[in-house]
């Protein structure tokens, strides 16, 4: 029997595990691939009090800094913003992965690498191959599909407008790297938004994320995409297809012995699909709480529901704004009020809605340090 078993090994899994470990509790690891996909199934893009707080430069994790956007809202309006004091970095996520998996196993994590959690026999026991497992706590962080979390009713199956279905290829050309590109709605990404996240000058990750049940030719699009970014001069190196949940967060994260991490929690935002930053916090949040557990210092997992429930609060405020904007008209128009907002804000006072973020981003932080006093 495992102190505690963590099921995905990818931001949220591995983040969970360190923070365990390092309380000198006993951990395993399950991921079902065997090598992290590289280049990553991401757009790369990372909040700088993120990755400062994870070390990844000290370590030589790669980063390209963000200063300027140039957002367009269908063909209609076309916004520049400036980014001061705090930026957004492209960083090289397959690097960060590979570092996360090394630090837990140097804590002393077990890690089980190319093995699929096959099934869950509640409360404690995981099948995988030819193997079972058991664990004191389960850390569910297997992402979109939450694996352990529909096997105890914590979760259902997403409904089709509730998970952003994602093309991305690696492509070459002139890009100016210091430069985020976004094209929410038509003619790209109806009902979503596209990108342009520059690795250099002349690598980029360009891709769409749009609602799944639209039944359109994703990859005509993402050429089409390409083609307008790129003034029809580039070289893709590679694509990728891929989902993440822009659903409504779980109400519950815990029940009994299981804690949901991460986009298994549905805590990427429903608007935009980041979820790095989540599943960093709710992943290091869970492997604490977890941990002090374990060693009987509390009497439930609950702590994490208390703790997270701010989030998941904004995150449900998030939804049901999106699910507002059902038509082409809505869609536009919140979009054109937000943007338009955020750039008169920009120029008034540049940096106040970065700060903003910056300061909710640094209260998690402080929250994660509090507990590994
Ligand atoms: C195209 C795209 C671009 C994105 N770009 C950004 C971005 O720029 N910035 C940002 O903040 N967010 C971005 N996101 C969202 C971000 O990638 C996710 O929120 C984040 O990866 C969530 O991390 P996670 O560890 O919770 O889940 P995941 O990254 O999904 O990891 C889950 C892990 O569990 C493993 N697993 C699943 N089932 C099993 C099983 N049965 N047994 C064992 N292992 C299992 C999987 O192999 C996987 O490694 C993007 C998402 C997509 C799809």
């Amino acid at each position: 029997m495992f102190d505690i078993v963590i099921i995905g090994g990818n931001i949220s899994g591995s983040c969970a595990a360190i923070n365990a470990a390092k309380n000198g509790i006993d951990v395993v690891l399950i991921e079902r691939n065997k090598e992290m996909f590289n280049p990553p199934h991401c757009g790369e893009g990372i909040a700088d009090i993120t990755y400062d707080y994870l070390k990844f430069g000290e370590v030589g994790c790669k980063k390209n800094q963000i200063n300027n956007f140039t957002i367009n809202v269908s063909d209609i309006k076309e916004y520049k913003l400036k980014l001061k004091k705090h930026y957004i970095y492209i960083f090289d996520r397959n690097f960060a992965e590979k570092e996360l998996l090394k630090r837990a196993e140097k804590n002393g994590v077990e890690l089980i690498l190319g093995k699929r959690m096959k099934n869950f026999n509640p409360p404690d026991e995981v099948i995988l191959d030819r193997k079972k497992i058991k664990g004191k706590v389960i850390i569910d962080a297997s992402g979109i599909s939450c694996r352990v979390g529909q096997k105890i009713g914590l979760c259902t199956k997403l409904k089709p407008e509730d998970v952003g279905v994602c093309i991305q290829s690696r492509v070459e050309s002139n890009f100016p790297s210091d430069k985020v590109q976004l094209w929410y709605h038509k003619p790209y990404a109806p009902f979503g938004y596209a990108w342009v996240f520059p690795k250099d000058n002349n690598t980029a990750n360009i891709g769409f994320g749009i609602p799944g049940g639209l039944k359109l030719d994703l990859e005509e699009l993402l050429n089409k995409y390409i083609k307008f970014v790129t003034n029809n001069d580039y070289k893709i190196l590679h694509t990728f297809r891929s989902c993440v949940p822009s659903a409504h967060p779980l109400k519950k994260l815990v029940k009994n012995n299981v804690m949901i991490v991460g986009d298994a929690a549905r805590l990427s935002n429903p608007a935009t699909g980041a979820g790095i930053h989540n599943a960093i916090f709710s992943g290091s949040l869970a492997g604490l709480i977890a941990s002090k557990y374990v060693r009987g210092e509390i009497p439930s997992l609950d702590e994490y529901q208390v703790i997270m429930q701010k989030k998941v609060t904004r995150l449900i405020k998030d939804y049901h704004n999106k699910t507002m904007l059902k038509t082409d008209e809505d869609f536009i128009k919140g979009y054109k009020k937000a943007f338009s907002i955020l750039s008169i804000l920009n120029k008034i006072s540049p940096g106040i809605f970065q700060n903003y973020v910056a300061k909710m981003l640094k209260r998690d932080f402080d929250i994660l340090d509090k507990y590994k006093r």
